[in-house]
């Protein structure tokens, strides 16, 4: 149910008024082709749908008529894409049902469903387990392993080393390329803390910027914000929507320590009329540079006066491809001619690397692996840390093409 990002951007970015048919996203390769599953699709349960990033629940509004079966997820995933369709003003005929982490359901006389709690860059995301039996099918997309998050649950390891027969684990292979663990987000946070604490930022404005939907990342910047005794202030729709989503099922109070301003004409009427910016922390949507975004309106527009010295953080990486660099690009070279300090890469992965790939194989022992998220290349050195393992490609660690199908005996 997740969309290609970079695929459905590109296509809607330059007009409102789209057309978004299931036909036209699915021939650009913005949503899933589920014609490969087309005699399954009548036979289909439940869609489950493991946390509320755009590339597992954003296609969901588009897709989801498309089988007779409700919707699982956990309180913060199905608030999002209860946000998500009412942007879109789409409405959907399955059901919504909620889940909290570490919970099991059943969703047909032969399949339970297992929902536990594993962390990632945004709360309540769960690593399903399919119970059949024929064995456990284990979806571990996406995850970190991080034992100490600043917001949320913790992975419930316990439970994951308890499973056994685990016939097949799918499972995040992002970063299997690199030879590390993921630090954990209180690092992220260390590394904030260094830029906004420890840089003299005396009558400079500070901007922030980072992913909307990661709340652990945003309460770390109001925390700094409240000790440097500044206002904080959220800006674009996209950090108002996730804020909104958590507040509504109770998870953060955000608004009690900031404005939210969410459409265009009032950030640019806030920005324009605020006289005095070093008062503030802004928390602004563009963190990729995205031409729509606050951030680029505030360089380009001339929504903000940007001086000498003030500070512009971007607590995220540039997520790899040609626009994103490229926007990226743009935004910090007219900030350098602004004479703005940028602080970049402020930030740690919410997706796990070779180290933590090892630790939940070894924890969850399946017969079976398939790597996914990935580029071809990264989930090679996946098959590789599975081969040093003692898995052997083709026989229980397999590399699939979108749309091939594989057979348990
Ligand atoms: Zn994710």
């Amino acid at each position: 149910m997740g969309l290609h990002l970079q695929n459905y951007i590109s296509y809607t970015q330059d007009d409102d008024d789209v057309d978004l048919s299931l036909k036209t996203l699915t021939s650009i390769d913005a949503v899933p082709n589920v014609d490969v599953i087309k005699e399954w699709i009548p036979k289909v349960k439940a869609i489950c749908i493991s946390h509320a990033h755009l590339d597992h629940v954003g296609a969901a509004p588009f897709l989801a008529k498309e089988f007779n079966c409700p919707i699982h997820g956990t309180p913060y995933t199905i608030e999002v894409l209860k946000l998500l369709l009412e942007d879109k003003e789409i409405k959907i005929p399955n059901r919504l049902i909620v889940h909290d982490v570490n919970s099991v359901f059943k969703i047909s006389e032969n399949i339970k469903i297992e929902f536990i709690s594993i962390t990632h860059s945004v709360i309540h995301t769960v690593m399903i387990v399919i119970h059949s039996k024929y064995g456990k099918i284990v979806y571990a997309n996406d995850f970190k392993l991080d034992n100490q998050p600043t917001l949320g649950s913790k992975s419930n390891l316990g439970r994951m080393s308890q499973l056994n027969d685990v016939k097949l684990m799918i499972m995040d292979s992002l970063y299997a390329n690199r030879p590390i663990k993921t630090p954990s987000e209180s690092v992220a946070k260390e590394l904030l803390r260094e830029v906004m604490i420890s840089t003299n930022s005396k009558g400079k404005a500070i901007v922030v910027s980072t992913f909307s939907s990661h709340l652990a990342r945003l309460k770390s910047i109001i925390e700094f914000s409240k000790q440097l005794k500044r206002n904080v202030v959220f800006l674009g729709r996209s950090i108002e929507k996730y804020i909104r989503a958590g507040e509504n099922i109770k998870i953060i109070e955000f608004s009690k320590y900031g404005k939210i301003i969410k459409y265009r004409q009032q950030v640019q009427n806030f920005l324009k009329k605020c006289k005095n910016p070093e008062d503030y922390v802004f928390i602004v949507t563009g963190h990729q540079g995205e031409p729509k975004s606050v951030l680029a309106r505030m360089v380009f527009n001339n929504y903000f006066n940007f001086k000498k010295e003030d500070i512009v953080i971007f607590s995220c990486t540039i997520i790899p491809g040609e626009e994103n660099i490229r926007n990226r690009e743009k935004i910090e070279s007219e900030l350098k001619k602004k004479k703005v300090r940028i602080f970049r890469d402020i930030h740690v992965s919410g997706h796990g690397a070779r180290e933590d790939a090892r630790d939940l194989i070894n924890m969850i022992k399946p017969k079976n692996l398939i790597p996914t998220h990935s580029e071809t290349t990264t989930a090679e050195n996946f098959i590789e840390l599975a081969e040093e393992m003692g898995y052997k490609e083709n026989k229980n660690v397999f590399l699939l093409k979108n749309g091939q199908k594989l057979i348990f005996k």
